[in-house]
C-alpha cells in the first residue's frame, strides 16, 4: 500500500527537490504552498504524513500543525517538521505538539527517508500492529 504524503513548503526549489526524492522511494505526494492550503488539502485527503515547513507565507507551521492536532480525524497523522533554522521555543513547542521529527535544512535524502518510514511505522502501531 502506498502511503500519501502531504509536504506544505513555500519554496518552489525545496518542493521539486523534496517530492523527487519521495516519489522516487514510492510515496504519493502532495503539495501545498501556503499554511492554509496545506490544512485544505489535509482534510480533503486525510494523508498518512505530514511534512511541514515551519516558515510560511501565510500562517506559522506551528499554527497549522496546532490546527491539525486540534481536529479529531487528522489528530493521530504524524508530523515532520522541516525548518532551515530553529529560532528560540520551537523545540519546545515541537515536542508539545507530539511531533514525529524535527529536520533542519539542507535535507539529507537518507535522514528525511528514514525519519519517514519511522512515523509510518509508529502510526501503524499505534493503530494496531500488523
Ligand atoms: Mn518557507
Amino acid at each position: 500500500m502506498t502511503a500519501t504524503i502531504l509536504y506544505i513548503e513555500d519554496n518552489p526549489m525545496q518542493v521539486d527537490l523534496v517530492k523527487h526524492v519521495l516519489e522516487r522511494d514510492g510515496y504519493e505526494v502532495l503539495i501545498a504552498f501556503t499554511g492554509t492550503d496545506g490544512l485544505e488539502i489535509a482534510l480533503a485527503e486525510q494523508p498518512d504524513l505530514l511534512l511541514v515547513d515551519l516558515r510560511l507565507p501565510d500562517i506559522p507551521g506551528f499554527d497549522v500543525i496546532e490546527r491539525i492536532r486540534e481536529h479529531p480525524e487528522l489528530a493521530p497523522i504524524p508530523v515532520i517538521v522541516m525548518t532551515a533554522y530553529a529560532m528560540d521555543g520551537d523545540r519546545e513547542r515541537f515536542l508539545a505538539l507530539g511531533c514525529n521529527a524535527f529536520i533542519t535544512k539542507p535535507i539529507a535524502r537518507r535522514e528525511v527517508l528514514n525519519a519517514i518510514h519511522l512515523a509510518l511505522q509508529n502510526a501503524r502501531c499505534s493503530a494496531g500492529c500488523d
